[in-house]
C-alpha cells in the first residue's frame, strides 16, 4: 500500500505496510479502486455536462464516496466493497445520461463504413472522445477546404447523423492512442487533442501543429479557448497538403439501437444453430507487451461466433475481415469506451430475448484495461452481477491479493491466460 494523505503518515513520507491510522492494505486497495472508478465517472459526467446533461444522484454519490476516503472515516471492509459496487451502479447511470445527451444532440448512430486513407488537401486530425469539440470544428471548418479526420477513439463519430452529414469529415486515420508519436509525425496536417489519451510529442516533431482544447493540455501546444477553432483551421491551411491515398474501409456505429434492429435476425441465427457464441472483446489499448492476446483471440474465435467490440483495443483487429452470418457482421463495433452503456444494453436485451439471465447467455466478456474509465466500467459490470469476466493484459497493481480473491470468489473474475486456453473454456459455456 501507499498513502501519504495526512500529516501522521509514516516517517513523514508515506504509509506503506500499514496506516498509522489503522488502515490496512485491503482498505487502501478498495479506496484506490473507488477513487479510480470515480475518475471514470468524472470523465463521463464531464462530457455529459458539456452537453447540458447532469445527474444530481451521481454528483451526490461522488461527494459521499470521496468523503469515505478521508482519513479516519471508515475502516469497514464491507462498507468499502458496497461503495465500489455502488460506484459501478452510478457509472451505469452517468453513462446512460451521456448516451442520451449524445443521441439527443447528434442523433442515433447508424452502422457506417469509414475510409481510413487520406484525401488531397489540408487536413486536421482530431483525437480524444469529445464529440462536441468535433461538431464545432466541423461547423467552423465547413467550406474552408480543410478535411477533418478522426484518430483512435473518435472513430464512432462517423456514425452519428449530425456529424456524418459534414462532407469534409473525411475518414479515420491511424490506430490506437499509443501509435500517436509515429502517426502524428507522419500526418502532415494540424492535430487537435480533445481528451485522453494525448501524449507529449517527442522534441521537434509535431508540437508546433498540435492544439489542445477543453480539459487537455500539453506544454508548448496552442490551447483553444471557447471552442474557437480559427487558429487551428488557419494552421491546417498553411501546412503541406495530405496526399490522395485511399485505404481499406472499416465498420463502426453499432449503437445498441442499431443492434436491437438486428435482434430478430440474431435470435433466429442462434436458434438455427448458426451463431453458437458471442464474445465481447473490448476495452483500452496500450503499449506494453501482451496485448497481442486480444488479436490472437479475435482471430481464433470460431466462424460460427460473433465478436462485439468497443473502445480502442479493437484497432488490433478491426481491419481484419471477419465476414458475416446470415447478414449479421461477425465483428460488431459498438463504438467508443463512452459507448459501454450500449454494450450493457445489448447484453440485457439478449438475456430478455432468450429469456435467461445474463450469466446464462452464450456470451463471454474479455476486457483490456488501461486507465480509470475501464475501472468504472468493470465496476458497472460487477454491479450488474456479471460473472466470469476476463481482464488483462496485466492485473491492476492497486488490487491486493485479498481483494482480488473476494472478486474471484464473488464474481468469478479471471485474469487472461492464453487465447487457446481461454477460448476452450469460454466455448464450454
Ligand atoms: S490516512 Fe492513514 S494510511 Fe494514509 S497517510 Fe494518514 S495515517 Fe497513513
Ligand atoms: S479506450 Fe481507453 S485507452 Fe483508448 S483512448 Fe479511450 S480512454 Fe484512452
Amino acid at each position: 500500500m501507499f498513502c501519504y494523505q495526512c500529516e501522521q503518515t509514516a516517517g513523514g513520507s508515506g504509509c506503506t505496510k500499514m496506516g498509522v491510522c489503522g488502515k490496512n492494505e485491503d482498505i487502501q486497495s478498495l479506496q484506490d479502486i473507488l477513487l479510480y472508478g470515480l475518475k471514470g465517472i468524472a470523465a463521463y459526467g464531464f462530457h455529459a455536462r458539456e452537453l447540458g446533461a447532469v445527474s444530481e444522484e451521481v454528483d451526490a454519490f461522488m461527494h459521499e464516496a470521496l468523503f469515505k476516503t478521508v482519513t479516519n472515516v471508515s475502516f469497514d471492509l464491507n462498507q468499502h466493497i458496497a461503495a465500489v459496487l455502488k460506484c459501478g451502479e452510478m457509472n451505469l447511470k452517468i453513462m446512460e445520461v451521456l448516451d442520451k445527451a449524445h443521441t439527443q444532440r447528434f442523433g442515433y448512430p447508424v452502422p457506417v463504413e469509414v475510409e481510413t486513407g487520406t484525401r488531397t488537401g489540408p487536413g486536421i486530425l482530431v483525437t480524444g472522445h469529445d464529440l462536441l469539440d468535433l461538431y464545432e470544428l466541423l461547423k467552423q471548418s465547413e467550406g474552408t477546404g480543410v478535411n477533418i479526420y478522426t484518430h483512435s477513439e473518435m472513430l464512432p463519430a462517423h456514425s452519428y447523423p449530425e456529424l456524418k452529414k459534414f462532407k469534409h469529415l473525411a475518414g479515420n486515420y491511424g490506430g490506437a492512442w499509443q501509435e500517436q508519436k509515429k502517426e502524428f509525425k507522419e500526418f502532415s496536417g494540424a492535430i487537435l487533442a480533445t481528451t485522453n489519451c494525448v501524449l507529449i510529442p517527442p522534441d521537434n516533431t509535431y508540437l508546433d501543429r498540435l492544439f489542445t482544447v477543453g480539459i487537455t493540455g500539453v506544454p508548448g501546444a496552442a490551447h483553444i479557448q471557447g471552442r474557437d477553432f480559427t487558429a487551428l483551421i488557419k494552421k491546417a491551411r498553411s501546412l503541406p497538403a495530405l496526399p490522395e491515398a485511399p485505404a481499406k474501409k472499416i465498420m463502426t456505429g453499432f449503437h445498441h439501437t442499431a443492434i436491437l434492429g438486428l435482434a430478430d435476425k440474431i435470435v433466429a441465427a442462434v436458434k438455427a444453430g448458426k451463431i453458437k457464441h458471442f464474445f465481447l472483446i473490448g476495452g483500452c489499448d496500450g503499449a506494453k507487451p501482451g496485448r497481442n492476446y486480444y488479436t490472437e483471440l479475435a482471430e481464433k474465435v470460431p466462424a460460427d461466433c460473433v465478436i462485439l467490440t468497443l473502445a480502442c483495443g479493437k484497432y488490433r483487429f478491426n481491419k481484419l475481415d471477419f465476414g458475416s452470418i446470415d447478414g449479421i457482421p461477425r465483428l460488431i463495433d459498438i463504438g467508443q469506451c463512452n459507448n459501454a452503456y450500449s454494450a450493457v444494453q445489448v447484453a440485457l436485451a439478449l438475456s430478455k430475448a432468450f429469456n435467461c439471465g445474463v450469466n446464462d447467455l452464450p456470451l463471454s466478456l474479455v476486457l483490456s484495461w488501461f486507465e480509470q474509465k475501464a475501472v468504472a466500467i468493470l465496476l458497472t459490470l460487477l454491479h450488474l452481477g456479471m460473472k466470469g469476466i476476463r481482464i488483462g493484459p496485466t492485473p491492476p497493481a492497486f488490487i491486493t491479493p485479498n481483494v482480488l480473491k473476494v472478486l474471484q470468489d464473488t464474481f468469478d473474475l479471471k485474469l487472461i491466460t492464453t487465447p487457446d486456453k481461454d477460448l476452450a473454456q469460454m466455448l464450454k459455456k
